[in-house]
């Protein structure tokens, strides 16, 4: 493959130095549980999102699933509320909902934007819906004033599912006056698998919160339910982040700004490239901040997917499909009510992912670009 979709070891290529000394100074330490590289990964996320709080756990679904097990525990909701949320999403954010015993009620997407139609929430409330599940996909902000409105007006508590957007600042402010996500709602979850924006070197997660009450509750949850040692509040999980892993991020959490800006010029190269009868290339919108594009997503409309897909795989461009299954429609959710899903359903018919890695250059993006225009359907 001449570009390949994504190559994680030239992703982190230009970090190695650093990663193995901050291994090596892990494994020289002895101390291989909490300790203070959890510490200084948690105080980063923190000045970097704005949040009062950041507990650092295993894994982006951990840190979903912790959120919604802690406001149980704390009573803000109990097992049969409804929470909604974007039917168009990876389906850990669904996971984490059914997990706890809450239903989700899948809101379709916006076309443009591929988020949530927030102008769809309204008419989905009802006397038992507790929070609003708002997933930055691809790296773009789904935040706006009429979800601000709907939550305030019902009282529903906001989770931002900040696993593809790390970085990404919203220019709509939000609850709590925060620009950066992962702050704009009551709690948001993070994810460092190794292909997102800043990914860590196995799993890694991270939950941030602006609520005393809520960073408590998860992270005594994520630690057996201990509030203190030998003391059990809850009965609780093992969901902690590996402090090797604290250190990885460490070593690359201050470069994320400058990681999302090349993806932006990756992103930049192919809309100024792509001028193709069939295919429809992303919103760019006036604000660069506002989308940190972990995915770059073209649609290609007609029933042409597939065979465009075909052609770029012949002419060595790898590709991916993010998703092409949505939640609603795996076995594992075949009894799950839900709504029609019209845009969602057509997105999965449409959707490409092109490389968009710090492993792709900028050239590379514009030959690309160069080579879908030159396909004939
Ligand atoms: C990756 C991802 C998750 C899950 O994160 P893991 O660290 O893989 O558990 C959740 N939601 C979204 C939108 C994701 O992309």
């Amino acid at each position: 493959m001449k570009y390949p979709f994504l190559n994680l070891a030239a992703v982190n290529e230009p970090y190695l130095p650093a990663l193995k000394e901050a291994a090596a100074k892990v494994i020289e330490s002895g101390r291989y549980i909490g300790g203070p590289e959890i510490e200084k990964f948690e105080q980063q996320m923190s000045d970097m999102t704005g949040a009062a709080y950041t507990i650092g756990v295993s894994n982006g679904l951990d840190a979903l699933r912790l959120i919604l097990h802690g406001y149980i525990k704390l009573g803000v909701m109990k097992q049969g509320d409804e929470v909604l949320v974007p039917a168009n999403t990876y389906i850990a954010t669904i996971l984490a909902i059914t997990d706890a015993g809450l239903t989700p009620v899948l809101v379709d997407a916006d076309i443009n934007t591929m988020n949530i139609d927030t102008s769809r929430l309204e008419a989905v409330v009802t006397p038992r819906t507790r929070a609003i599940m708002t997933v930055h996909l691809y790296g773009r902000v789904a935040w706006d004033g009429i979800l601000v409105e709907t939550a305030r007006r019902h009282g529903l508590k906001v989770i931002e599912d900040c696993a593809q957007s790390i970085g990404a600042l919203s220019p709509t402010r939000g609850l709590y006056g925060n620009t950066a996500i992962g702050a704009l709602g009551d709690a948001g979850a993070f994810s460092f698998y190794p292909t997102k924006n800043t990914g860590a070197l196995g799993d890694a997660g991270a939950v941030t919160t602006h609520d005393p009450e809520l960073a408590s509750a998860v992270r005594a949850l994520a630690n057996y339910g201990t509030d203190r040692r030998y003391h059990n509040i809850y009965c609780g999980y093992n969901c902690r982040l590996d402090p090797i892993q604290a250190a990885m991020l460490n070593v690359k959490l201050p470069y994320t700004r400058q990681e999302n800006a090349d993806r932006f010029e990756r992103a930049l190269a192919y809309n100024r490239t792509i001028r193709h009868p069939l295919v429809k290339t992303p919103l760019l919108s006036a604000s660069v901040t506002d989308n940190v594009w972990h995915q770059y997503i073209i649609r290609v409309t007609d029933g042409h997917r597939d065979i465009m897909r075909e052609r770029l795989t012949e002419l060595g461009v790898g590709t991916d499909i993010h998703y092409a299954t949505p939640p609603h429609k795996q076995p594992c959710y075949a009894d799950l009510p839900h709504g029609p899903l019209p845009v969602t359903e057509l997105l999965a018919d449409e959707i490409i992912s092109l490389p968009i890695s710090t492993g792709t250059s900028v050239k590379d993006a514009a030959e690309i670009g160069e080579i879908i225009n030159n396909i004939v359907l």
